[in-house]
């Protein structure tokens, strides 16, 4: 990486400029990412990268956003430089721990909160990471009765962190091995964003998902090993007219709308996410 000479004389429309070429060839949101790195080592909102172009970096900021590209160039996930994603609006700590939360995520959210559940109803995260799911439900349905488990103790620690920093106390946060830690208990909705890709998917080569834990995201049996578990596994701990949902790959809607009607579950159906790809497969169990 070419380090610039008149270092310290860098104003933010050079440092975004410099930023911009250093990542355009190994980056599509070379801009964005541009603005929220040098955004993070300004500690300003937005607004101020416009109205202060001119505005010099002091030395101190422009090693820390050089260093911060030179990582980004490097592969380095934005939301794991900045330690931050936002999701439902809301942010959240992320880390190497767990999967940076996805905007096509929010469909299983939204899906979930068009349920017609009660106001106090009984509601379960299955390997809830950074928490993403099950602070956002908590945010819109206050007196949800919300567990959320992961198995992996470091991802348990964050999305606790989340809970803390997003104020949502009411959201129990445990660490299970999938229902080990609610054994007896059922729910009116049980809710999972499992690891789903096939081991062997040359997706895994590229991008983020470089950077994030293989146990957030595949799954041996072509991705569906977990999804299968859940599906079955649930039908013990859902109440009368309880809800499945989950999210799953594109490809797999239809094999799993089988498997959920194979298991017994009425009114499957799946919802499209915001690219028009099948994400997310719904099923009502009744005993
Ligand atoms: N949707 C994510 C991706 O394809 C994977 C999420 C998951 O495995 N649960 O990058």
């Amino acid at each position: 990486m070419s380090v610039q000479s008149s270092a310290a004389q860098s104003n933010i429309a050079e440092a975004l400029q410099w930023a911009f070429s250093q990542l355009a060839a190994t980056s599509d949101s070379a801009h964005l990412d541009a603005e929220v790195l040098l955004l993070h080592c300004l500690n300003k909102s937005r607004s101020f990268l416009y109205t202060w172009p001119e505005k010099p970096l002091t030395l101190e900021q422009w090693k820390r956003f050089q260093k911060m590209v030179q990582k980004r160039q490097q592969g380095v996930p934005v939301a794991h430089l900045v330690g931050e994603r936002e999701f439902w609006s809301l942010p959240f700590i992320v880390n190497e721990t767990t999967l940076i939360p996805r905007p096509d995520t929010e469909i299983l959210v939204e899906t979930a909160l068009n349920l017609p559940l009660s106001d106090n109803a009984k509601v379960l995260d299955l390997g809830t990471g950074t928490g993403a799911i099950a602070l956002a439900l908590a945010s819109e349905r206050p007196k949800w009765q919300i567990t959320a488990i992961d198995k992996v103790e470091d991802a348990v620690a964050l999305a606790k962190a989340n809970r803390a920093n997003l104020n949502f106390p009411q959201v129990e946060i445990l660490q299970s091995d999938w229902f080990s830690a609610v054994e007896s208990r059922d729910f009116d909705l049980i809710v999972s964003n499992p690891p789903y890709i096939d081991e062997t998917d040359e997706h895994l080569m590229q991008g983020d998902v470089r950077f994030e834990p293989h146990s957030a995201l595949t799954a041996a049996e072509e991705g569906f090993a977990d999804l299968y578990h859940i599906a079955q596994t649930a039908r013990e701990h859902l109440l009368i007219g309880g809800y499945l949902l989950l999210e799953h790959g594109f490809e797999q809607a239809v094999q799993l709308r089988n498997k959920l009607t194979e298991l017994g579950y009425h009114n499957v159906a799946t919802v499209r996410d915001f690219g028009s790809n099948e994400r997310c497969t719904l099923g009502r169990w009744f005993g």
